[in-house]
């Protein structure tokens, strides 16, 4: 990537480490600040903040009321994420504050998850691999698992990941269904105007959707009960979609068939109730974590900085 001169003075802070790649190129242009290498963060703050023109956030770390009122020279929020709900979209609109995020490039891996995690819940493949490596094999043939192609498959979220998902799962022969804000006239799935109906008419229901004040909670119990004994939860969008007690009842209750999750409420905690359950596959938010996409992600965060202090278009606008 080409270096425009004359950026080296712009403060960038990133809050916590992200890619190394993200890092090393962000010091390549940058005066980069890393807050988690200070001893005393509110002070490491206080002493930059006339300085701090930009933040890097991600899925995790964003910038609240709080942060962005300390720092009075903050431009642009640019986010190593598609998910902004760890920024104060309103607040930034008012401050004059942009944001950017990183949509696309991560859609293909997270979706390929969403079917990894389905097939692994279903086919039991991580409890399958411990068998083999456990020696139980040599003891007896692991038990039978349930058959994923054909399976109608439930799409919270009909956006960027939503489509790429169900765009797989037809690969699968699987019916689709699908509910979002909105209904798509131009695609051929069903729609369901509310999640409770969506689950109770699909076999696994994928939760893709962003997370907002109208979707936090939205897989309560009651729709955990429609999904029921049978059906499968796979969820990665945010962990707050999920009650997240609510989901473990169902489970240690057999009210709910499985779940895969690479998702949780207060990351990197899981609820420890989860680990003993062999129906349940968890992963450690890794959803769009190859090196590939990372690598993009990164370039589309430095694109658009580099827009922003060249007062050029930002490539990817949120706000
Ligand atoms: P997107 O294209 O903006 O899609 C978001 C979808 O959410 C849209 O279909 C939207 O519906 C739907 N939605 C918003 N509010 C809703 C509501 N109240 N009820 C039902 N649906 C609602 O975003 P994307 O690129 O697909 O990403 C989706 C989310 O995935 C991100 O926000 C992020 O939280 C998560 N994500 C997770 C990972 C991971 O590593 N696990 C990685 C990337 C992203 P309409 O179509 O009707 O507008």
């Amino acid at each position: 990537m080409r270096i425009p001169p004359a950026m080296e003075s712009i403060c960038v802070l990133l809050p916590i480490p992200m890619s190394p790649y993200l890092e090393q190129e962000l010091e390549k242009r940058f005066n980069l600040l890393k807050l988690w290498t200070a001893p005393h963060k509110t002070q490491f703050i206080k002493d930059h903040a006339a300085s701090i023109r930009a933040i890097v956030g991600n899925a995790s770390a964003g910038a609240d009321a709080e942060l962005i009122d300390s720092l009075p020279k903050l431009e642009i929020v640019a986010s190593y994420s598609v998910g902004i709900d760890k920024v104060d979209l309103k607040y930034c609109k008012e401050k004059g504050v942009r944001v950017t995020n990183t949509p696309d490039v991560l859609t293909d891996d997270v979706a390929d998850i969403a079917i990894g995690l389905t097939l692994a819940v279903m086919r039991r493949l991580c409890e399958s691999d411990r068998y083999v490596r456990s020696g139980l094999w040599k003891k007896g043939d692991f038990k039978l698992t349930t058959k994923f192609t054909g399976q109608t498959v439930g799409i919270l979220g009909l956006g960027r990941i939503g489509k790429a998902v169900a765009r797989r799962a037809e690969a699968f022969s699987c019916p689709i269904a699908y509910s979002s804000r909105t209904e798509k006239p131009e695609l051929k799935y069903k729609y369901y105007p509310t999640v409770v109906e969506l689950a109770s008419k699909c076999d696994v229901l994928v939760v893709a959707c962003a997370l907002t004040e109208e979707t936090r909670y939205i897989i309560n119990r009651e729709v955990i009960d429609a999904l029921g004994p049978k059906g499968v939860l796979i969820n990665i969008g945010r962990g707050h979609h999920i009650d997240e007690p609510e989901l473990l009842s169902a489970l240690l209750e057999g009210r709910l068939g499985g779940a895969g999750l690479d998702v949780y409420q207060n990351e990197p905690e899981v609820p420890e109730q989860l680990f003993g359950l062999e129906n349940v596959v968890l992963l450690p938010h890794a959803g769009s974590d190859t090196t590939e996409t990372c690598n993009a992600m990164a370039d589309l965060v430095i694109g658009n900085l580099e827009a922003h202090f060249l007062n050029k278009p930002l490539l990817t606008p949120v706000v």
